[in-house]
């Protein structure tokens, strides 16, 4: 699976804040996503991110 900036994923356990929406904002060879409700954000590994989503929606 490839990620892209502005993909929606959605995680299988929700965020310490509750929300479990996570928008990617930067790629490579670590990916940066964003809570959608906090706005924290968080770095992983694609394979990391791979593990917690339940779904992604591809962005623009
Ligand atoms: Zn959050």
């Amino acid at each position: 699976m490839v990620f892209s900036i502005g993909d929606k994923i959605t995680t299988k356990k929700p965020h310490a804040c509750g929300g479990n929406q996570w928008v990617v904002i930067r790629t490579g060879a670590d990916i940066k996503i964003k809570c959608a409700k906090c706005e924290r954000i968080i770095m992983l590994t694609p394979d990391e991110v791979k593990k917690i989503a339940k779904k992604v929606e591809k962005g623009q």
